[in-house]
């Protein structure tokens, strides 16, 4: 089942009188479950293609289609909507929320579907990524690792069909980040979760079953290696 359909996909930004073209008639399909990395040099446009995908950015032309949602005929709440529904997001610098503890950031999203279990469930999810014993923590009092475990529990939080990961180990040393990956990965597993990151670590890439090449506003779907 096609999961994510891009079809024609152009961007361009105009910066003054200046137009740049960053997304040029890009083509794709996206299966459920598989995981994907989006690969290419800085300023390629990958998180753009990334924010596209997701619903956060409007294509100048061409289709976006998310579990049967084009995004193009929808407005700005109706894509929010979607977002809640089928999409979570990991990013490189965490984004959790300041004020609120470990636990607080893990509930958000599921106080915003007024869940009445919101706590048990949060509390659940930072056990699942090692972080039970944090839960009282704010952000400032965990190290980067643990921020983005807490933020993969956020993420997870609405058993998203879609995961968007933007450099999510961009930010971390070595080892922590291949804890981070191997989070990721064995969600991606065990909850069939699809999953979509950018990177431009190749050997993070190569655990995904396909890479999608972005040079020049054009893609290229490679195999790996
Ligand atoms: P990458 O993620 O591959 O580094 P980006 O998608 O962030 O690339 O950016 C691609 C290009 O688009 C860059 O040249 C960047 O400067 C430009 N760009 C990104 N966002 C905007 C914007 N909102 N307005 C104008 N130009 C932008």
């Amino acid at each position: 089942m096609s999961i994510l359909s891009v079809k024609n996909v152009s961007k361009t930004y105009q910066s003054g009188s200046r137009k740049l073209t960053v997304l040029d008639d890009v083509n794709f399909e996206i299966h459920a479950g598989e995981s994907i990395a989006i690969v290419g040099p800085s300023g390629s446009g990958k998180t753009t293609l990334l924010g596209l995908c997701a619903g956060l950015d409007s294509a100048s032309t061409g289709s976006v289609v998310l579990h049967g949602n084009a995004f193009e005929k929808l407005t700005e709440d109706q894509r929010a909507a979607v977002r809640n529904q089928y999409v979570g997001f990991i990013f490189q610098n965490f984004q959790l929320l300041p004020t609120l503890t470990a636990l607080e950031n893990v509930m958000v999203p599921l106080e915003l579907k007024k869940r009445k279990d919101a706590k048990e469930k949060a509390m659940a999810l930072l056990e699942k990524v090692g972080l039970g014993d944090r839960n009282t923590h704010y952000p400032t009092q965990l190290s980067g690792g643990e921020q983005q475990r807490v933020s993969i529990a956020r993420a997870f939080a609405n058993e998203p069909k879609i995961l968007f990961a933007d450099e999510p180990t961009g930010n971390l040393d070595t080892e922590t980040g291949e804890m981070i990956e191997d989070l990721i990965f064995n969600l991606n597993k065990d909850l069939g979760t699809t999953l979509i990151l950018v990177t431009h670590d190749s050997e993070l890439a190569k655990r995904t079953n396909r890479i999608i090449h972005i040079k020049g506003g054009k893609i290229q779907e490679g195999n790996h290696g």
